[in-house]
């Protein structure tokens, strides 16, 4: 049976994987090696310079092309260092269509380093796909999607943007950190790029900061190997190896971040000084039905403001917490809290991230796999 075959639990586990050739090992050794000794000039095993490629990153690529349902996978240094190389793609004069409540990092990688260059950023909201037209000309050559958006947990209709996108041929990427391939698949949904910060749950441990990318098609894959190799941001053979043993439990983490982050979701908008919260699996939720549609479950990201909530109520809340640790990043097993405001979205103008929601009242949770009684207490000392 080819690991094309196999459904998705099973190919975190053996999704483009086999044992290694020298000695059988069933994880695949850490290649911490620079070079390969050559029998001839070129004679070599695959392998030149690692760089270039290096067998252990090889099988965390294989793996990541596997579950997320495409057929080229690359690894980066960073999720960020990802998301250059999708830009690197563009020439002066494009013009990007981005969601505007993303993830802080992209905002500045965009906004303060790509814009230097002479690519134009236009950030909208795309919960409503048919406003996205409006931006599109004949310089546009990306739409990048976060779904489901940091922190807001709006929801972006992937396939409807898709459609847009073929239509004008201009390329769509999607940052499916939040989502996993466990509970959205975009390549399936029209998307061309699939990016991840495998920082968060791929990895799942909170130990490692790398970042993917997965295509279907062999020539935008080989223009981003080209980009990978010559501007050098590769993941190590360390990291490679921790991303790929977090794979190999992504489903069952994955299936009790959900449950967590519904049960967590449900008490806190049943207590009484709690204002909103935002989690895409309340039926109230603005594109629930599209999240229904094309996400298996709504994961363990939460985002909440107390009534009459204020800069320093926040502050308390997120202090007093004692087992979700006051932490930036998400995803790993371990339950975190963060202030969006001064933390994660610190490098967005106050203005830019207020007009998306992201105001000082604004906590963010990212559920962990630690009992859910216990997570609940912990809430309750907090709050009050
Ligand atoms: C963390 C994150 C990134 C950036 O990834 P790094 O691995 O920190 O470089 C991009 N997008 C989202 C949604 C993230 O959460």
């Amino acid at each position: 049976m080819g690991s094309k075959d196999l459904k998705f639990n099973s190919k975190t586990i053996h999704g483009g994987q086999k044992p290694d050739k020298a000695y059988g090992a069933v994880m695949p050794p850490i290649y911490q090696t620079s070079t390969y000794a050559q029998s001839t000039p070129g004679g070599h095993k695959g392998f030149e310079y690692s760089r270039s490629a290096n067998p252990t990153r090889t099988a965390l690529e294989n793996s990541l092309a596997s579950i997320e349902y495409g057929q080229f996978g690359l690894a980066f240094a960073s999720g960020l260092a990802a998301m250059d190389a999708v830009i690197k793609l563009l020439n002066p004069g494009d013009e990007v269509i981005s969601t505007n409540d993303l993830y802080g990092g992209s905002y500045r990688l965009f906004s303060q380093i790509f814009e230097k260059y002479g690519i134009t950023f236009h950030f909208i909201g795309m919960q409503d796909p048919n406003k996205i037209e409006a931006y599109i000309n004949d310089k546009t050559k990306l739409i990048w999607v976060e779904t489901p958006t940091n922190p807001m947990m709006n929801i972006i209709d992937i396939k409807a943007v898709s459609q847009l996108a073929k239509k004008h041929a201009i390329l769509l990427a999607v940052d499916n950190t939040f989502a996993t391939p466990y509970l959205q698949r975009p390549l399936d949904l029209g998307a061309d790029i699939v990016m991840h910060s495998a920082t968060k749950y791929l990895g799942g441990h909170s130990d490692v900061v790398v970042g993917g990318l997965v295509v279907k098609e062999e020539a935008l894959a080989q223009k981003l190997y080209f980009i990978q190799n010559a501007s050098g941001a590769v993941c190590g053979p360390m990291d490679s190896f921790l991303v790929l043993r977090g794979i190999k439990t992504l489903h069952v983490r994955m299936q009790r971040h959900c449950e967590n982050g519904e049960a967590i979701a449900n008490y806190l908008a049943n207590h009484p000084k709690i204002e909103k919260v935002y989690w895409p699996g309340f039926e109230d939720h603005p594109n629930h039905d599209i999240a229904k549609e094309q996400m298996n479950g709504f994961g363990g990201m939460i985002s909440f403001i107390t009534k009459g909530g204020s800069y320093k109520d926040a502050i308390k809340i997120v202090e007093k917490l004692q087992l979700f640790t006051l932490a930036e990043s998400l995803g790993g097993v371990e339950s975190l809290a963060g202030h969006p405001a001064s933390m994660t979205h610190a490098s967005i103008p106050k203005e830019e991230r207020e007009k998306s929601g992201v105001i000082d009242a604004l906590i963010r949770l990212s559920v962990g796999i630690e009992d859910k009684d216990d997570l609940i207490a912990d809430l309750e000392q907090a709050i009050g």
